[in-house]
């Protein structure tokens, strides 16, 4: 009986895994997961054979190369099957049936969202969001989840997992925000600027050749870009010496109100510019929401203080070995995801540790 659960955990391990490759190529390039159904070479677009399809030992067998064009095969596909068929069987080990059950639910979302946010810098809701109902529900069906019998209790523990660790780190960003305000851009003199969109999912504001991209700067409702124009040229009328207000669907002047989508042209010199900086992507905030809807409210207050020392130390780490600079953004899901992994495995014996004292 052991045997077997132990050799299916290894089995399913790899299968998810290479289904997750897949996921983490597909779902941020919006293509969809059940078209094509085969899997294929992302440089030559040839299908690849099921015999090198499978998972880890196709990626070795074939050296990380393409059977077709001989380019190389990104190491992720390796990495991710491993990694998930590794989770799977650790999982087994530490929990057993049925408990891994759930267990695996969350580490899915952990190893998907990592690579993801690792690649992109984003956290797609379509997983986050889908998380926190999926630690809600899983509360609720496996109590023991979250440390008790009680089912009711379970929900409870789960939901202000969500309150809680969402709560924090909008609160962060909040502050964040507070405290790095704006990214100011202040010009010696009058420089050329303009507005350029291709609606409806690109629009940036060029200033002297450089881009400021919407989907860099806009996050809420209320942020704003604000340009102080010296003269500019809006949809063919000349101004002098006013402020535009850019939100993330439309313009405002003291002359009134225009959609982004009835902008045809904005050209004008400016010497001064405010955008929003964001310190802490929503992303991240409803990905600790799901966290928490796992682990509880205690494991959120476990897994931010341990995401965020780990994060530092590697942040401060590459810049004194020299292979990042200060500017560098680094994705912080990534961080979240190693604090709870910590705390699944390792949470009871900490919390017994840290009682120890008291
Ligand atoms: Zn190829």
């Amino acid at each position: 009986m052991e045997i077997t659960l132990l050799f299916f955990s290894v089995l399913i391990g790899l299968a998810f895994g290479s289904f997750f490759g897949c996921c983490i190529y597909r779902l941020p390039r919006e293509i969809s997961l059940l078209k094509p159904a085969f899997s294929f070479c992302p440089t030559c677009q040839k299908s690849i054979a099921w015999y090198y399809n499978i998972p880890v030992f196709g990626w070795l067998w074939l050296r990380g190369r393409c059977h077709e064009c001989g380019e190389r095969i990104s190491p992720r596909y390796f990495l991710v099957e491993a990694i998930t068929a590794a989770f799977f069987t650790a999982a087994f080990f530490r929990f057993g049936f049925p408990l891994m059950i759930p267990i695996w639910v969350f580490g899915s979302l952990l190893i998907l969202t990592t690579f993801i946010d690792i690649e992109f810098f984003l956290i797609p809701d379509i997983l986050s969001k889908p998380g926190i109902a999926a630690g809600i529900a899983a509360s609720l069906l496996f109590p023991e989840l979250q440390g008790t019998s009680s089912r009711l209790l379970a929900g409870g523990l789960s939901i202000g997992g969500v309150l809680v660790g969402g709560g924090l780190l909008y609160l962060v960003s909040e502050l964040g925000k507070l405290a790095f305000g704006r990214y100011k851009v202040i010009l010696a003199s009058p420089t050329p600027f303009s507005f350029q969109a291709n609606l409806p999912d690109d629009a940036r504001i060029v200033i002297d050749d450089e881009p400021f991209l919407w989907e860099e700067h806009f996050f809420r409702k209320k942020d704003r870009i604000r340009i102080r124009a010296e003269e500019v040229t809006i949809n063919g009328e000349d101004f002098q010496g006013i402020d535009l207000t850019f939100y993330h669907d439309r313009l405002e002047t003291v002359r009134g109100t225009i959609s982004l989508t009835d902008l045809r042209s904005v050209v004008g010199r400016t010497a001064y510019a405010e955008f929003p900086r964001e310190a802490m992507g929503l992303g991240d905030v409803k990905l600790i929401a799901a966290i928490g809807a796992f682990t509880g409210w205690v494991g959120v207050l476990f897994t931010i203080p341990v995401a965020s020392l780990i994060g530092a130390i590697y942040g401060v780490g590459t810049i004194l070995i020299g292979r990042r600079d200060w500017s560098s953004k680094i994705p912080f899901g990534p961080y979240l995801a190693i604090g709870a992994i910590i705390w699944i495995f390792w949470g009871k014996e900490f919390l017994n540790w840290y009682r120890s004292f008291g």
